[in-house]
């Protein structure tokens, strides 16, 4: 395992990798790494030469500054997670690295899918997301980059992105890691009592409720009754929106013939997402 701080050595020790036809595999990441992030190293590691992993806290994603201030870092232990899983490059650079003063940025056209569902609740979130991943995707220049279902809009934003930029780069989406109870792995978990990870469950609980009710009733129906289920537990909603996989447009009457159930709520003062297609 190789760790990197500046975009430089790594960008030099890649250029190697590349010159003996090697294909690079990149991993982004905040950090405070689960099973969640190691099951899409280990996807990248079966499918590519040289695996990349970013560990870096992006402020422009961030909405809050509290938010921001309380992300868990936990750098030493996400190095010894990887160095099990082989012979990975770690890249963890300071802020600077990926927002040089020449950074040239601007809002970019995501065609109104960053304004829904997360984007409504954490305005400037995804030109945070296209904003680093792009920065991120220039010095790594990967051929294929792994991204979770369980933050599932992002895939469609960073899909577009790529597409718009005719990116030579393959998105791979990889399936939500649950722990045993069926709670989403999060690194935001790592700040929930034992019973607040209890009371969470029912994120888990209203998806697949929701897979039964889907069988019987329209999205309109499906989407009052689960909000009903969902307000009997502890947690806070902000959203249970049921969409269209393709196109994120809200369902109504009709189900699309891929349809997906997006949640964002808090337990205390952590904000939890999760989503399932239906
Ligand atoms: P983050 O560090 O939260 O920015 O996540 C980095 C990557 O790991 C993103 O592509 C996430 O979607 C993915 N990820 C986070 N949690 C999970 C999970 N439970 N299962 C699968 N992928 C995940």
């Amino acid at each position: 395992m190789q760790i990197f701080q500046d975009k430089q050595s790594l960008i030099q020790a890649l250029q190697e990798i590349k010159a003996a036809g090697k294909s690079i595999g990149f991993v982004p990441t905040m950090g405070a790494l689960h099973d969640g992030h190691i099951a899409l190293v280990r996807s990248a590691l079966q499918i590519t030469d040289q695996v990349v992993v970013s560990i870096f806290v992006n402020p422009t994603q961030f909405n809050t500054a509290s938010d921001l201030d309380k992300y868990p870092r936990t750098l030493q232990a996400d190095i010894a997670l990887l160095q099990k899983e082989g012979d990975v490059f770690v890249f963890a650079p300071p802020v600077s690295e990926i927002y040089p003063e020449e950074d040239f940025f601007a809002p970019f056209d995501l065609e109104g899918i960053d304004l829904v569902m997360e984007g409504k609740f954490r305005p400037g979130h995804f030109q945070g997301v296209v904003h680093v991943v792009r920065n991120l995707f220039q010095i790594v220049q990967p051929q294929k980059a792994f991204f979770g279902l369980k933050d599932f809009q992002q895939v469609a934003v960073i899909r577009l992105m790529t597409k718009k930029l005719a990116l030579p780069i393959e998105i791979v989406a990889c399936a939500i890691e649950r722990a045993p109870t069926g709670l989403a792995l999060s690194s935001r978990n790592l700040r929930l009592s034992e019973t607040q990870k209890e009371d969470a469950l029912i994120l888990f609980q209203t998806l697949e409720l929701l897979k039964k009710l889907k069988k019987e009733f329209s999205p309109a129906v499906s989407q009052e009754k689960a909000i009903e289920f969902f307000k009997k537990g502890k947690l806070e909603l902000e959203y249970l929106e049921l969409v269209s996989s393709e196109t994120l447009e809200a369902l109504d009457q009709t189900w699309s013939e891929s349809s997906t159930c997006c949640i964002a709520a808090f337990c205390g003062e952590v904000r939890l997402i999760d989503t399932a297609q239906l």
